[in-house]
């Protein structure tokens, strides 16, 4: 069968483009969402994390974008900042093959007045957060009287995160005639409820997880009393020595325990949730991104949207509250084709929320034994990488280039040795070999970058 994109009546540069990007064939959501996307109709999809949704709205929007006209035409949702950064810059990619096709998001957490002087500028597709959004529709700041498109990504994560009103505010404020694209994990009630309010005479598109259960392997393991949960999961950990864990737990408090706890035993772990400011959280997501950290230790509202390319391993801590969750969390590892791994833990307490996952999976369980207490004495494994932060970023000028070029010039270290480079405004993170990581804070510290020096330190 050919799933290829020329099938589509898409604009030959859109095509080319894509082609560039390497994307040969549709995923599943792609597949049955773009053909009635294309058309103008509205359309409920129900798809989760990393099946390909941005381009099967994004191609839309794109389509019928008129650039000549300097207004924005299509408004996105999304959950969070992080969700809203990765969906421009999926749309910028899409977007490439088009001149100046302006891509704004609009945030909280981010300073208004900029965003004020961006949308003074002109902008075609606005990306953004429910509160800030509606902030800026209650200032009259953000025009909307020609946008013709609204995506909702991502929606049962904005009511969970109690965005129900913001929401509604928002729709209250946009013509009438519109295309609604409303995409979400799941559709429980309250979802239906707000598709009804939101779309008119809506396609429904649902897409089977790509990640069927046979494609990741469950392990579970019954740890007996409380107490002994943490050791259960350092003795994992130890095992399988995975690169990139996501540990999930139920609350704010226990996530920073437990990375607390990990750290203490000498494992590179960091905790992710709300309370952490802006800044800091990118810097947790790009230390974990970039492989200098390990194990990151998150909620459910936490790691939601996180686009980490290869989990080794999903573990849970505690068993999420809801089969649909647990399906929901394990679904992250093994992305692309690749088998992924999830653990379960479990104590003699919670063994009835085990056979609830049974009957909700309809298959048994068969708990397995934890590995032998002797890796216990055992030193921590390490990550492969280390994290240096430059204390400079674009509003200095500083470039990827830049940094690459500072570490690997003249008795630097090696490419090779250079792993992810990530700048933000005012600081930058490049990730480097851990046995490189002296020599290369030497590098970075002596030399000049951009004709100025910039104080330089290890974080991880
Ligand atoms: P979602 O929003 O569903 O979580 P994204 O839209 O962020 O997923 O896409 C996940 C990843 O898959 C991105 O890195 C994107 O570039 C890539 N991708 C999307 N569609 C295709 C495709 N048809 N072929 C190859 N890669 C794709
Ligand atoms: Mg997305």
């Amino acid at each position: 069968m050919n799933f290829s994109f020329d099938r589509l009546q898409l604009d030959e540069d859109l095509l080319n483009n894509l082609q560039t990007l390497g994307y040969q064939s549709m995923t599943p959501i792609q597949k049955s969402s773009l053909p009635p996307v294309l058309k103008g109709a509205d359309v409920i999809a129900q798809a989760k994390t990393g099946s390909g949704k941005t381009a099967a709205f994004g191609l839309g929007l794109l389509q019928k974008l008129e650039v000549k006209r300097y207004r924005v035409q299509s408004l996105v949702l999304c959950p969070t900042r992080e969700l809203a950064d990765q969906v421009a810059r999926e749309l910028r990619r899409l977007a490439r093959a088009r001149h100046n096709v302006k891509i704004l998001t609009l945030c909280g957490g981010m300073p208004f007045g900029p965003q004020v002087g961006s949308l003074e500028h002109g902008a075609h597709i606005v990306a953004g957060t429910p509160g800030r959004i509606e902030e800026h529709l209650r200032k009259r700041t953000l025009k909307t009287g020609e946008i013709n498109t609204l995506v909702l990504d991502e929606a049962d994560r904005m009511l969970d995160m109690g965005f129900q009103d913001s929401l509604d505010a928002i729709v209250s404020c946009l013509p009438r005639e519109r295309q609604t694209l409303l995409f979400s994990a799941t559709y429980p009630e309250q979802i239906q409820a707000l598709a009804k309010r939101v779309t008119i005479n809506p396609v429904m598109v649902k897409v089977e997880s790509t990640h069927d259960a046979k494609s990741i392997r469950q392990h579970f393991y019954n740890f007996g009393q409380s107490k002994h949960r943490m050791t259960a999961l350092r003795l994992l950990l130890l095992k399988l020595r995975p690169t990139s864990a996501l540990v999930f737990c139920n609350t704010k408090r226990e996530s920073d325990e437990v990375a607390d706890e990990l750290r203490s035993h000498g494992l590179e772990a960091l905790a992710l949730h709300g309370d952490l400011e802006q800044r800091e959280r990118d810097q947790v997501l790009v230390r974990f991104a970039n492989r200098s950290v390990s194990v990151l230790v998150a909620t459910d509202v936490a790691a939601r949207g996180l686009d980490i390319e290869s989990l080794d391993a999903v573990i849970n801590y505690h068993m999420a509250r809801d089969p649909e969750v647990h399906v929901h969390r394990i679904g992250r590892t093994g992305r692309a084709g690749s088998k992924g791994l999830a653990c379960t833990l479990f104590s003699e307490k919670e063994h009835y929320k085990v056979e609830r996952l049974e009957n909700y999976l309809d298959q048994s369980i068969e708990p397995e034994k934890l590995p032998p207490f002797s890796l216990l004495e055992k030193p921590a494994y390490k990550p492969p990488m280390a994290t240096l932060q430059i204390d400079g970023g674009r509003k200095q000028k500083v470039r990827p280039g830049d940094l690459l070029g500072a570490l690997t010039g003249e008795n630097g270290i090696a490419g090779k040795q250079v792993g992810k480079i990530n700048v933000f405004d005012q600081c930058a993170y490049v990730a480097v070999s851990r046995d490189a990581a002296r020599h290369a804070l030497r590098k970075l510290r002596d030399g000049k970058i951009k004709g100025r020096s910039f104080r330089a330190r290890r974080i991880s």
